[in-house]
């Protein structure tokens, strides 16, 4: 029943019609139109708009121009994982967006797996069979025996591969970032040899494929993709889970790419090879932002071998200054330049508006204010961006790490609001630290540095401590984020 349901999408004579081919150019367009929009806050509403009028254009046009075996079950389908994603979008935390975004990004691993088992299994009803022109053993001749089409067979094979990499993947990357697993790297001892020989297995499997369609080579194709994804993920730990997130964005769109091949559905192909890519891309940015390079992503395991995922502590053993928000709001209302630096802390604390508050008092004193984003700041890319989207922050008062780092030798107040690793200067010094290479802000370079979090035990996601926190021109600001800038807000008006 799985498999005609799926096959609703799988009707190459409609995807000849021209009307067709046009309805999936506009909603490929629409994508297009998307993501130019998405890439900047100002116009990412309408990005998303036109995503969703793309979407309804590509399901609208499959659904009426193809022969549905059930439209019921489909629309129930739908209703159900409508509603799933209505009430989970609705309910989720800001902080929670990474790993609900790896959630999302298993399932469509294995939807992609599921189609590639359903054409397998029916694959009269996805139209790929054709004579037989290979030897099917059991004395039937060549030319007796409908077969699956080689074509459709590598087709399955890659798209059952990278959907099985996308769901282990993904599903590791979840558990990692909701710390339900140590973000530690695990490190297997020869782990590139074992990842390139699974690799190259699952290839020759697939090629063997065209030419004996077997069960146990497309489970085996299946098994192995499975372990390889598991493998590929579980040595990155600490700050590089960014790069992981964006990396199986881009493999989720490719295993729907893959599934359009299936499906024979020039939508779904578009629409996978534009997230594909720009997940590609994106890791690329991630990874220049990380200093990492984007091979050693892909064969996995770039991550040091040391610290990660919330391990260490704080050496609270070495002197360090307490401010208070009184301080912070004499310091900073007498400074010419403040540079906010926000971090995950902010989102935990969901301190953006007051700190948006604060911004609008300093600058009714003449201070000029200016936020420093990190790329990796937060958990998820373009974390912080949307946070002060949301709570009005001007764009013109938001910079990248390289347009203001050469900033703060000149700058006043450093304010640091929930950020760690990416203020932590062991990133230029320290060669063992996990976050060596990164590139970091130069706050030991301004005047005066505040620097908000909770407790001087707590570190940040690489787990490593910080020596920004014992700085002579350090204070620290221990409290809830949200708290301590209401409190200086107070001062500040008084
Ligand atoms: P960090 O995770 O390094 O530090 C967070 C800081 O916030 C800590 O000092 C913590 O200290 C403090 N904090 C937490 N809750 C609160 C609160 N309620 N009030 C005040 N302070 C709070 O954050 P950064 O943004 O600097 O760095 C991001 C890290 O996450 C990088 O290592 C990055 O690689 C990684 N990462 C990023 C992803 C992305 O896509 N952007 C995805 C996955 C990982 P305390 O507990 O003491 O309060």
């Amino acid at each position: 029943m799985l498999s005609s349901v799926l096959a609703v999408a799988a009707d190459t004579a409609h995807a000849v019609n021209p009307w067709v081919a046009f309805a999936y150019l506009v909603a490929g367009v629409c994508f297009i139109l998307a993501l130019r929009g998405l890439s900047h806050p100002t116009t990412s509403r309408q990005g998303n708009r036109y995503g969703m009028v793309g979407m309804l254009i590509a399901v609208v046009t499959t659904l009426v121009t193809h022969d549905i075996a059930s439209l019921p079950e489909i629309l129930i389908a739908i209703a159900i994982g409508g509603a799933i994603g209505f009430v989970t979008a609705r309910k989720i935390a800001m902080t929670d967006m990474p790993q609900l975004v790896a959630a999302f990004h298993s399932l469509v691993g294995m939807a992609a797996v599921l189609v590639g088992w359903a054409a397998y299994l029916n694959p009269g009803a996805f139209g790929i069979l054709v004579p037989g022109t290979l030897d099917m053993g059991g004395g039937l001749g060549v030319g007796e025996q409908m077969v699956i089409s080689p074509v459709s067979r590598v087709e399955m094979g890659l798209g059952i591969a990278i959907g099985a990499i996308t769901f282990s993947g993904s599903v590791i990357a979840f558990l990692k970032l909701a710390g339900k697993m140590s973000g530690a790297p695990i490190m297997l001892p020869g782990r590139h040899v074992i990842n390139l020989g699974t690799l190259a297995a699952i290839l020759l499997l697939t090629a063997y494929f065209t030419q004996d369609q077997s069960l146990w080579i497309i489970a085996a194709v299946t098994v192995l993709a499975f372990i390889i994804g598991f493998l590929l993920i579980i040595p990155i730990g600490g700050a590089d889970m960014p790069v992981v997130v964006s990396m199986l964005n881009s493999y989720s769109g490719w295993a729907a790419a893959a599934m359009g091949f299936t499906l024979h559905n020039t939508a779904m192909i578009i629409t996978g090879a534009l997230v594909g890519a720009s997940g590609a891309i994106l890791s690329y940015i991630m990874c220049k932002a990380m200093n990492r390079g984007f091979l050693s992503v892909i064969a996995g395991g770039f991550g040091g071998d040391s610290g990660g995922g919330g391990a260490g502590a704080a050496k609270t053993d070495r002197p360090w200054k307490r401010g208070s928000a009184e301080d912070a709001a004499f310091m900073m209302s007498q400074a010419e330049q403040v540079i906010i630096i926000p971090g995950y802390g902010m989102a935990v604390a969901q301190a953006q508006h007051v700190l948006r508050e604060m911004t609008d008092l300093l600058k009714e004193k003449g201070v000029t204010v200016k936020f420093a984003i990190h790329p990796v700041a937060g958990r998820m890319p373009g974390h912080m961006n949307v946070l002060l989207a949301e709570a009005s922050v001007p764009y013109d008062d938001v910079f990248e790490l390289e347009d203001i780092n050469g900033e703060f030798a000149q700058t006043d107040v450093a304010f640091i609001i929930g950020a760690n690793d990416v203020v932590n200067p062991a990133a230029k010094t320290d060669k063992s630290s996990p976050i060596y290479g990164m590139p970091v802000f130069d706050v030991d370079k301004a005047k005066q540095v505040f620097f908000i979090k909770r407790s001087m035990g707590g570190v940040g996601y690489a787990g490593v401590d910080n020596d920004v926190f014992y700085m002579d021109q350090t204070m620290m600001l221990l409290s809830d984020a949200k708290k301590m800038v209401e409190e200086i807000n107070k001062a500040l008006a008084d």
